[in-house]
């Protein structure tokens, strides 16, 4: 997987070791572990998808961690993004919806032994003020309305932002950005994500 990883054009060391680390298998429903290596989502509980390998490496690349960082990541999941996250950073907090998964994901990270990493659950549109300000956040699950403002303010001065953001609020073909705390906007790449839940404010 890390040679295929570089291949495609990853350099950053700290991910790549840290995917050469993380066993991706681990975060998987069973009857998937045999694809874990795969170049490919798989589907993980609650109808929801555990990213690619690329697109997991693309977007921690794209943090531009050099290890001493807070972390806030939305969208658990698997919870396999988070592991991969806080090796590359100092700490991490990682928020998903889905109880199921928020739950299953905090038993598989702790039994491996994460402990720079805290799961919550509940909407992470909305961030962790109580945590804020964070260094970099990765929303791992499709914006229709642009970045949500509660990310952007809790950017810390030189902060980075990155998330996919797409026309519809199904989910779908969008597009992967990266924001800095200056405003300065980059559209990383094309991409394809499940839906981010937004609840009423
Ligand atoms: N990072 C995950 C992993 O490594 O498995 C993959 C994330 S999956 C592509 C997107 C996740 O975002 C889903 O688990 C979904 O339930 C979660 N999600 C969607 N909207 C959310 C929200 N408003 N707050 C927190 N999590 C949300």
């Amino acid at each position: 997987m890390v040679q295929d990883l570089r291949e495609r054009g990853i350099g950053d060391e700290r991910v790549l070791a840290a995917m050469a680390r993380v066993p991706r298998e681990r975060f998987l429903p069973a009857e998937f572990a045999a694809e874990a290596y795969a170049s490919s989502p798989l589907p993980i509980p609650a109808g929801q998808t555990i990213s690619a390998p690329y697109i997991v490496a693309v977007m921690t690349a794209a943090l531009e961690l050099t290890g001493i960082e807070r972390v806030l990541e939305v969208g658990t999941g698997s919870g396999y993004g988070a592991a991969i996250l806080s090796r590359c950073a100092e700490q991490v907090v990682t928020i998903e919806y889905h109880p199921g998964l928020a739950r299953s994901a905090a038993r598989v990270l702790d039994r491996q032994g994460y402990h720079n990493l805290e799961v919550r659950l509940g909407d992470g549109a909305r961030g962790a003020p109580d945590r804020a300000p964070f260094d970099a956040i990765s929303m791992t699950a499709m914006a229709s309305g642009g970045l949500p403002e509660p990310l952007v303010d809790q950017l810390a001065p030189g902060g980075r932002l990155v998330g996919p953001v797409g026309p519809g609020p199904r989910g779908g073909d969008g597009e992967l950005l990266r924001l800095r705390s200056d405003g300065h906007l980059e559209t990383l790449m094309p991409v394809r994500f499940v839906p981010l839940i937004s609840e009423p404010s």
